[in-house]
């Protein structure tokens, strides 16, 4: 006989997310550049929130993430009626494509756009749309031509990821204006905070009923692997998704520890600081091996290299340094390595490495 049963409509055109390597053979002082992670790590309050946490494991967590609802809305001066909290925004960017999107739908992102997007729209069943960008940054004339009355989700992360690049609030808001009425706008904001002075698209939030913004504690916060993100959006969609979530998405350390990290704003503005800072550095010391890169707005570099194969051979040198960075082929990028912006010794190892890779070409 046989198993009849059968996967939703389009769950087999899912490739594998891949994660960035962790790990080299024969190597145990492994630099990893290649997940844009906090090069300082978590602030010292999220720590101890996460080791108190431990003390009550045998609780469940509160179903209302009060705790880290409160901490969002205060420091980032918004309504916490309308922030929902997930297990990571990952699981925030599904639940949009899962209510809003079906068989028959389709959801926008761009050419370069994060590699989730395709799987989000697949898991659904809704059809992919992948729209061009102009020159590695987002074209919002090209999304708009790419709108007709199935497209039920556009997704953009600005700042981009593998990119780094990003446009600018009007350009948004005129994106979000030109959306058809049955469309949503989703701003995932996972590189937000390393932008001085940017509100992720949070007024524009405020002002439209068709925006939904997204953010993560995986980046500048450093907590990747405790998997805490949130949204922003207008109240119906907030209720729609609170239905659809698990009561207890969030554990109840991922919630203090998140709480606790949003806080610490002295600490944000240091990594923030410090990433712009070993950005330019990078940036600059590629530069002059003659590894150009776009000017970077996020925690990594999208560097260029002349040709696929010139890549992938800098990629493979890395590694026998014990450098692990990205590749990004898959992103329609065969010629660049996105590369962490790391803290100092590490910028200095990787630009150091690349020079040696060039001096023996
Ligand atoms: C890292 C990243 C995220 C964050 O995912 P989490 O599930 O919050 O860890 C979301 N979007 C983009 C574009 C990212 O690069």
């Amino acid at each position: 006989m046989g198993l009849q049963i059968k996967p939703q409509p389009g769950i087999l055109n899912i490739a594998l997310y891949e994660g960035g390597a962790s790990s080299v053979d024969g190597h145990t002082n492994v630099l990893k550049l290649s997940s844009n992670e906090n090069p300082l790590g978590a602030s010292a309050a999220a720590k101890d929130a996460f080791l108190r946490a431990g003390h009550d494991l045998h609780r469940y967590p509160s179903t209302d993430h009060r705790v880290l609802r409160d901490a969002i809305a205060e420091v980032w001066h918004l309504d916490a009626d309308r922030v929902i909290c997930g297990n990571g925004s990952g699981e925030l960017l599904k639940l949009l494509a899962e209510a809003y999107a079906g068989t028959g739908d389709e959801v926008i992102f761009t050419e370069h756009g994060f590699s989730m997007y395709p799987i989000y729209a697949h898991s659904c069943g809704a059809t992919p749309v992948v729209v061009p960008e102009k020159e590695r940054v987002t074209d919002v004339d090209a999304i708009l031509a790419a709108c007709n009355d199935k497209t039920r989700l556009v997704y953009l992360a600005n700042p981009s990821n593998p990119t780094g690049t990003m446009i600018g609030s009007k350009a948004i808001a005129r994106l979000a204006d030109g959306l058809p009425p049955q469309a949503l706008l989703i701003l995932d904001g996972a590189y937000a905070e390393y932008v001085e002075g940017y509100d992720a698209g949070a007024k524009l939030v405020e002002k439209r009923e068709n925006v939904v913004m997204t953010r993560t504690l995986s980046k500048i916060y450093g907590l990747g692997g405790l998997r805490v993100g949130w949204a922003y959006g207008p109240q119906g969609v907030i209720d729609v998704l609170n239905r659809i979530r698990g009561p207890f998405n969030l554990s109840a350390a991922a919630l203090a520890a998140g709480a606790a990290a949003i806080r610490d704003t002295a600490h944000t503005e240091r990594c923030r600081s410090e990433n712009a800072r070993w950005r330019e550095w990078m940036a600059h010391g590629l530069a002059e091996l003659g590894v150009l890169s776009d000017t970077s707005t996020a925690n990594f570099i999208l560097a260029r290299f002349a040709s696929e194969e010139e890549a992938t051979a800098c990629d493979e040198y890395l590694k026998t340094q014990g450098i692990i960075v990205r590749k990004v082929g898959g992103y329609g990028l065969p010629n660049c390595l996105r590369i962490t912006v790391g803290d100092e010794a590490s910028c200095r190892r990787v630009v150091h490495a690349v020079g040696q890779f060039k001096g023996a070409r």
